[in-house]
């Protein structure tokens, strides 16, 4: 066991708590111990502190982190303490029903619910839950080693930490669920972290007309940085006409809804082409029925598919995604508008709740 600092959250709606006395377990065999350095606030960790998706507490939440190894539970070919490794949610045993059918995400032995499975985190001899099974807003993790991906030499961890949970569900929405082929138009709808980023893998690999909604006005600046050829306020009186245009008419190929709302997705799916693709992709507190018609599925043959985490397989898909940033296809700098230290981790969530900037990482 090791003593830590970390930011609990005890009761929704409050501040989180840095504290200096919780206890995270020694690795066992087939996991790393992670001293974290660099963590990125999600909209699913404000989510949880706001209260609007339950979860068993205390917890220390955060879970888009990188950081070097400090232990591991035994030796290993692939790792050693001092690498600088990204930590992803979902180490997929690829064994089990979900691996064999390329669904890592849905792994059988990693996809447990939050506050199931055994306790490896304490604090006053209390169990207290790691969020998302990671509980990186403290200085260390414990990880599945089939949950790491080494990070290159070139890699600053500030931008390989969010590739850990924006990057790679906006990479793998784009590749492995909506398998985008070069000339296919794409439509985004939201552009957070994982909408910017689904821009950029959008062009990194050659998609025809690309078009984004969002209401933030530095938002839509950024998207045409980021490679959107247009970008429109949702209030926008001539947004459906617009939009419409860039494709002859036709609709999109494919709509990434990174938002998943009722309004959101009868939106995206009137901007998807007949026999096109829309991707759910946001992961919303309340449940949210969909709000378009059966009757446009069936009529027009469209594709209605959910999207987590861009089915994304850590050792597969990360390496792929960081060698493409430090190639220049991906500008993940261009993501990470803000560093804050760890103890002003209340301020960065006040900045996330404001809408402020697109990702903030915490420093520890
Ligand atoms: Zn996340
Ligand atoms: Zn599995």
């Amino acid at each position: 066991m090791r003593r830590m600092k970390g930011a609990l959250l005890t009761e929704p709606g409050q501040p989180l708590q840095i504290v200096d006395d919780l206890m995270i377990d020694a690795p066992r065999p087939g996991e790393a111990l992670v001293r974290v350095t660099h963590c990125g606030i999600c909209q699913s960790d404000v989510s949880i502190i706001d209260g609007k998706m339950p979860y068993p507490l205390p917890a220390v939440l955060g879970h888009e982190a990188a950081g070097e190894i400090v232990a591991l539970g035994t030796p290993d070919d692939g790792f050693k303490a001092g690498d600088r490794v990204v930590l992803s949610m979902r180490a997929p045993c690829d064994e089990c029903f979900h691996c064999r059918h390329d669904q890592p995400v849905l792994c059988e032995k990693s996809a447990a619910p939050p506050g199931v499975g055994e306790a490896r985190l304490w604090r006053d001899g209390r169990p207290v839950t790691r969020g998302f099974q990671l509980g990186a807003f403290a200085e260390y993790a414990l990880v599945s080693l089939r949950g790491l991906a080494p990070v290159p030499e070139a890699l600053p961890s500030d931008q390989a930490a969010i590739t850990g949970c924006a990057v790679q569900t906006a990479y793998g929405s784009v590749h492995n669920v909506a398998r985008l082929t070069a000339g296919d138009s794409a439509c985004v709808i939201g552009l957070g972290g994982i909408g910017l980023a689904e821009l950029m893998t959008l062009r990194a690999a050659g998609a025809g007309a690309i078009a984004a909604v969002e209401p933030n006005a530095s938002r839509r600046e950024a998207a045409r940085a980021s490679g959107a050829d247009c970008a429109l306020a949702p209030d926008d009186p001539a947004l459906s006409d617009r939009l419409m245009a860039l494709t002859g008419g036709r609709g999109f190929d494919v709509v990434f809804d990174n938002v998943a709302t009722t309004g959101t997705s009868d939106l995206a799916l009137r901007l998807t082409r007949a026999g096109g693709k829309l991707v759910l992709v946001g992961v919303t507190g309340a449940p949210q029925p969909p709000g378009f018609s059966t009757m446009d599925l069936v009529l027009r043959q469209k594709t209605v598919t959910g999207a987590f985490l861009g089915n994304c397989h850590p050792r597969r898909d990360l390496p792929r995604i960081m060698e493409m940033a430090i190639t220049g296809r991906m500008d993940l700098g261009a993501l990470v508008t803000a560093t804050l230290p760890f103890d002003d981790i209340n301020e960065g969530l006040a900045r996330f709740r404001r809408g402020e900037g697109v990702r903030t990482v915490l420093c520890l």
